[in-house]
């Protein structure tokens, strides 16, 4: 597919997830990334309360450290919304855990049924994009790809992996968020330098690297 029409199918495919209503206790807006072509494609678990209130995926804490990450190997977070496409396993934000402490309290984790509603929009996504790249960010995401039990399991590694009608890398990340701490402590901190350098290797990330000092291309 040329990219004018990618570009249009991508618009078109979340014009109609902005009107999906299907979880009756996810929370609303739709949150979205940009609808860029893009052989890259990063997937997170779900928005939080803040990333609802600002409108985009990964707006607010953890998405600092996640962009820190990336920009340590090349691309900060400007030019990385610009060129990745940003999914997510639910696009709606679930809500806090019952009896949380407010909105300092920790998220509901979505239920199974709601990961299967929400299912086809990634999919879809996959077939328009066909990424040669795939950077699922936590264990959420990850586990649509890959039998988890550890993050030590996989983080540092990169699984050729079919999606439809094509084969993609994928290079699993830890949750950037606060109140992780893997990713601070050993063997988490080695092994994340090992995926972000796996990253930097690849060739679909070294081409985000060329257009970024190309922008006219
Ligand atoms: S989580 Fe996904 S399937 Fe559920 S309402 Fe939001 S967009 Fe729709």
């Amino acid at each position: 597919m040329q990219r004018p029409e990618l570009q249009q199918q991508l618009l078109l495919h979340q014009q109609q997830l902005q009107a999906c209503h299907t979880c009756p206790d996810m929370q609303r807006p739709v949150i979205t990334g940009n609808p860029v072509p893009s052989r890259v494609l990063l997937i997170g678990q779900a928005p939080g309360i803040h990333e609802a209130e600002v409108r985009q995926p990964f707006g607010w804490t953890a998405g600092k450290t996640l962009f820190q990450w990336f920009a340590g190997i090349g691309l900060t977070e400007a030019p990385f919304r610009q060129q990745v496409y940003i999914s997510a396993v639910c696009r709606c934000f679930p809500g806090k855990n019952p009896g949380s402490n407010g909105r300092n309290g920790g998220d509901r984790v979505p239920t199974t049924e709601e990961i299967m509603n929400c299912a086809h929009w990634l999919r879809h996504e996959l077939a328009l994009l066909q990424p040669d790249l795939i950077l699922p960010v936590g264990k959420l995401a990850i586990s649509r790809f890959l039998t988890l039990k550890r993050l030590q399991d996989v983080i540092g590694q990169c699984f050729r992996h079919s999606v439809p009608g094509h084969e993609a890398d994928i290079i699993p990340l830890p949750h950037p968020s606060g109140a992780s701490t893997w990713h601070r402590m050993e063997p988490g901190r080695t092994l994340l330098a090992q995926a972000l350098a796996t990253i930097a290797r690849h060739p679909a990330w070294q081409a985000l690297l060329e257009k970024q000092q190309t922008p006219s291309t």
